[in-house]
């Protein structure tokens, strides 16, 4: 079945053929790892990994790169600023080199929490210094930059054009002045290649420019290179990568090999809380540890991000949660209830759904169209293993283990009428446990009796 990616390179819904065929080359732009991702990171990395498991889905055999900027990233994605991993050291009295472990170690803590997949490679940036090297000096020698006294700078005005990933112009950023225009640049839109260390700067390299270290679009130009060559097939980040982060690596590309190194960049968008953008001073910026401290298992914010495409925004909320965590009860129970069926329903059924299902994510990934399927297959009224093994088969997408045993809430009231229904049984009193038993059902729950006892299990609508 064709696949369809929205490509923000074209600005449409495209096709998807990969480079080689079965084969899926792939780059996620990873993390920072200055402080604990919050959820907003992490709906960034959910949507890599929902990617990542559409492909399988497909068949694709996939070569993902993701990186973790350990060095090089400013406070301001445009050169301006300290650098992020020297601030946090400085906040919490450590050598850059220890808050990179240990932020990295929490990230991949909340990966596993989430049930991320973790891409085939991880590429440090400080372990690629030298590849990053030799990728600057090939920029140089291609002519597309220039040296002030501290900083090896990209000169963007020698690219027939800068900006093809957000169509915009360098005037516009002129006019945005946002960006406060260093005197040594000669566009406004040139960026920082490679930079002189200060005296007593942490985080520093013997290299062709004396101690120095990457910029941070660097990198992940020059590892994906490494990893994946000068021509592969996606490339993922988020929103704000596209103006600034993402344009520099076309940019550092076009410089090294002229070409773009991805075919298809697909863009995350925003997670907003309570409508707005999250941050420390408004006190709603969420880590995971935030969320399972209110009582909610990650899995539940997975399952919360179906809600909406990735192209769009989300806003969350403690309801939204609420809602996610009934639903990810709903679907479990409702799978178990199919697993325990033995309705014989036809393949045509099975089929039907499975290629609704698969249309639904093969077209840019259409969580919530895929998700109206998957409770058409929970309610479905005919209880059916195949249907419990056709759901299976859609969790190596959704990734919420929809096979995970729901410790079964029985209220007690339901528990005090399986009591005196019990008791009736013992008696004889049959007519008596016929009415406790639809009294019960329509309680919402379902009474069977087995060789072990009676099985209790809550109705799914
Ligand atoms: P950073 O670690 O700061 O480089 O960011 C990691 C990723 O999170 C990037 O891909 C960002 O685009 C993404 N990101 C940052 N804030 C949000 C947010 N509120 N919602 C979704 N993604 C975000
Ligand atoms: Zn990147």
């Amino acid at each position: 079945m064709d696949i369809y990616f929205y490509n923000t390179l074209t600005r449409k819904k495209e096709k998807f053929i990969s480079n080689e065929k079965g084969k899926v080359k792939m780059y996620s732009c990873g993390p920072t790892v200055y402080y604990f991702a919050h959820i907003g990171n992490l709906r960034a990395y959910l949507f890599m990994d929902n990617l990542r498991r559409v492909l399988k889905y497909n068949g694709y055999e996939l070569k993902h790169v993701m990186n973790i900027t350990d060095v090089g990233h400013l406070v301001s994605d445009a050169d301006e600023g300290e650098d992020k991993m020297l601030k946090a050291a400085r906040r919490e009295n450590k050598n850059p080199f220890e808050i990179a472990k240990f932020y990295t170690e929490a990230f991949f803590k909340d990966m596993d929490k989430l049930n991320i997949d973790k891409p085939e490679i991880i590429a440090k940036a400080t372990e690629h210094i030298d590849i990053m090297e030799e990728y600057v000096k090939k920029i140089i020698e291609n002519g597309y930059t220039y040296q002030t006294e501290n900083t090896i700078y990209f000169d963007t005005s020698k690219l027939d054009k800068y900006g093809i990933l957000s169509n915009r112009q360098v005037e516009d950023q002129k006019a945005g002045a946002r960006v406060e225009f260093d005197p040594n640049k000669k566009n406004i839109s040139d960026f920082a290649l490679w930079i002189k260390a200060p005296e007593n700067h942490l985080m520093k390299w013997d290299s062709f420019f004396g101690k120095s270290y990457p910029g941070w679009h660097l990198e992940c130009s020059a590892m994906g290179y490494k990893y994946l060559g000068e021509n592969f097939d996606i490339h993922t980040g988020g929103i704000d990568h596209i103006p600034i982060h993402h344009e520099n690596e076309i940019a550092q590309s076009k410089g090294f090999s002229g070409k773009i190194p991805a075919n298809y960049w697909m863009h995350v968008d925003f997670l907003t809380v309570d409508g707005g953008k999250m941050s420390k001073s408004l006190n709603n910026l969420y880590t995971l540890s935030d969320l399972e401290q209110k009582g909610f298992d990650p899995i539940v914010y997975r399952m919360f991000n179906f809600s909406s495409i990735y192209r769009s925004k989300i806003n969350f909320t403690w309801e939204g949660m609420e809602a996610a965590k009934k639903a990810l009860n709903r679907l479990r129970e409702g799978y178990q209830n199919h697993l325990k069926g033995n309705a014989d329903i036809s393949d045509d059924i099975i089929k039907d759904l499975e290629k609704r299902f698969h249309e639904a994510i093969n077209d840019d990934l259409n969580m919530p169209l895929a998700m109206s399927v998957v409770w058409e297959a929970i309610r479905y009224p005919e209880k059916s293993v195949k249907i419990a093994k056709l759901l299976e088969k859609f969790d190596t997408v959704l990734g919420v283990k929809i096979t995970k045993k729901e410790k079964q809430e029985i209220p007690q009231e339901i528990q005090e009428l399986i009591e005196q229904r019990k008791k009736a049984r013992a008696e004889k009193n049959w007519a008596e446990s016929d009415r406790i038993r639809d009294l019960i059902t329509e309680k919402g729950f379902s009474v069977k009796d087995t060789k072990d006892g009676v099985e209790i299990t809550k109705i799914i609508k």
